[in-house]
C-alpha cells in the first residue's frame, strides 16, 4: 500500500517496524497531509529514518497538467497526471459556505450513462484512497484556499470503488489530517443499490446524493443501463432504509433533458415517488457534451418541473451551473485532453 494512503496506526506499525518510536509515526502522517512532496521535508526525522522510508514507501504527488479558471465564478478545474501516467480532474467551487472540491474517484467509469463524458471511454482503473486525498491537498495548495467541503462527483462511480473510497474518508475525516467533517462531505451515485445498503451500514453523517435522472423505467434505462440491475422502486426501497438507518435526508440529482425527462408527467410521477421520503431534489440543467444528441431544456420547463415538485411539498434547488466557460462538467477537461493528444 502507498504510505499515503495509510492510517496513523498503520504508520505506527510502519516506523516500529523500522525500529523506531510510534511518535514517529504521527510526524510523518502531518507531514504527508499537510501535502509534503518528498521525505527531505520531513526536517524532524532522522536521516536514516527518511532513507529507509524512501526506499521502501516511495510517493510522487500528482502533477498539474492543465489548470482554467472561470474568470466568471473562481472555479478551478486542474488535470492531474498521477504517478502511472493516467489523468483525473477535480474542480474546485467557492461557494458562500465554503470552497468545495469536486473530487474524481476512478479512472473513467463503466456505468455508461448517456449524457455523460466520463463514460465515454469506459474504466481504466479504480483510484486508490491516497490519490483521492491528493485531489484535495493539492488543490488545497494550488489555490491556495482552505477546503472545507468536499463532494465525491467527479469522474467514476465511488460506489464501484466502495473499500478505496471508505479510506479515502477515513483519511480527510482525520483530525491529524483535513479534519473535514462529515457533514461537509457529499457522495453521489448512480444507483448501485448493494454499495448503499452497504453504506447504510457504516451510518456516516456525509450526504447521499443519488442520481435519478428519471422517475419511471423505460426512461432510466435509456439514460443510465445500471437501472437494468436496479430498477427505480428497488433503489427508493434502498433509500428510505438508508434514510431509517442514518436518519440523513437524501439529495436526488435530475439533469433536465429537453424532451426526454422535463414533462409534467414526469415531475408527478417523481413528486408521487418521493411521497414520504425526506428528500431534496438538485434539478440541473443538463451540461452539453458533444458526443451526446441529447440537449438541455429550456428554463421553462426546469422552473414547471420545480414547481410541481414544490407543491408536492419536495425541497427543490435549481443548480447554478459554475464554470461553464472552462470545460468544468463531469469528464470533459479529461474528454478533450485525451482526445487532442490522440489527435
Ligand atoms: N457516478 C456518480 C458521481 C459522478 S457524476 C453518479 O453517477 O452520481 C456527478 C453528477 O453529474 C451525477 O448526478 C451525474 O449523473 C451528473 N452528470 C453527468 N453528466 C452530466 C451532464 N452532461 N449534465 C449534467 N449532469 C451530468
Amino acid at each position: 500500500m502507498n504510505i499515503k494512503s495509510m492510517t496513523l496506526p498503520e504508520l505506527e506499525q510502519v516506523v516500529r517496524d523500522l525500529g523506531q518510536p510510534a511518535f514517529r509515526g504521527k510526524q510523518i502522517a502531518q507531514w504527508l497531509h499537510r501535502g509534503a512532496c518528498s521525505y527531505a521535508q520531513m526536517s524532524n526525522l532522522p536521516t536514516a529514518l527518511r532513507h529507509s522510508l524512501e526506499a521502501q514507501y516511495p510517493f510522487t504527488p500528482p502533477e498539474v497538467i492543465r489548470r482554467q479558471a472561470s474568470a466568471k465564478d473562481g472555479t478551478i478545474k486542474y488535470l492531474w497526471r498521477l504517478a502511472d501516467g493516467n489523468c483525473v480532474e477535480t474542480v474546485l467551487m467557492r461557494y458562500h459556505y465554503g470552497n468545495t472540491v469536486c473530487i474524481s474517484s476512478q479512472v473513467g467509469c463503466r456505468m455508461g450513462c448517456a449524457f455523460c463524458a466520463s463514460t465515454l471511454g469506459g474504466l481504466v482503473r479504480r483510484l486508490e484512497p491516497y490519490e483521492m486525498l491528493d485531489q484535495v491537498l493539492f488543490t488545497q495548495i494550488d489555490a491556495g484556499l482552505p477546503i472545507s467541503h468536499i463532494v465525491l462527483m467527479g469522474i467514476g462511480e465511488p460506489l464501484d470503488n466502495f473499500d478505496n473510497v471508505m479510506r479515502f474518508l477515513e483519511l480527510v475525516n482525520s483530525p491529524i489530517g483535513l479534519n473535514i467533517s462529515m457533514r461537509h462531505i457529499s457522495l453521489s451515485t448512480c444507483g448501485l443499490v448493494p454499495g448503499i445498503r452497504q453504506l447504510a451500514q457504516r451510518n456516516l453523517q456525509l450526504t447521499l446524493s443519488v442520481s435519478l435522472h428519471a422517475p419511471d423505467n423505460e426512461t432510466r434505462s435509456r439514460l443510465m443501463p445500471v437501472n437494468k440491475a436496479y430498477p427505480v422502486e428497488v433503489l427508493l426501497e434502498a433509500c428510505r432504509d438508508y434514510f431509517a438507518k442514518t436518519n440523513r435526508r437524501i439529495s436526488f440529482e435530475y439533469a433536465m433533458i429537453q424532451g426526454v425527462n422535463d414533462t409534467q408527467e414526469a415531475a408527478k410521477l417523481l413528486r408521487k415517488r418521493l411521497r414520504g421520503l425526506p428528500a431534496h431534489v438538485n434539478l440541473i440543467p443538463l451540461n452539453h457534451v458533444e458526443e451526446s444528441p441529447l440537449k438541455p431544456s429550456s428554463w421553462k420547463a426546469v422552473v414547471q418541473f420545480q414547481n410541481m415538485l414544490e407543491s408536492g411539498g419536495i425541497p427543490v434547488t435549481v443548480r447554478r451551473t459554475l464554470g461553464g466557460d472552462i470545460d468544468a462538467s463531469c469528464g470533459q477537461l479529461r474528454r478533450n485532453y485525451t482526445r487532442q493528444r490522440q489527435a
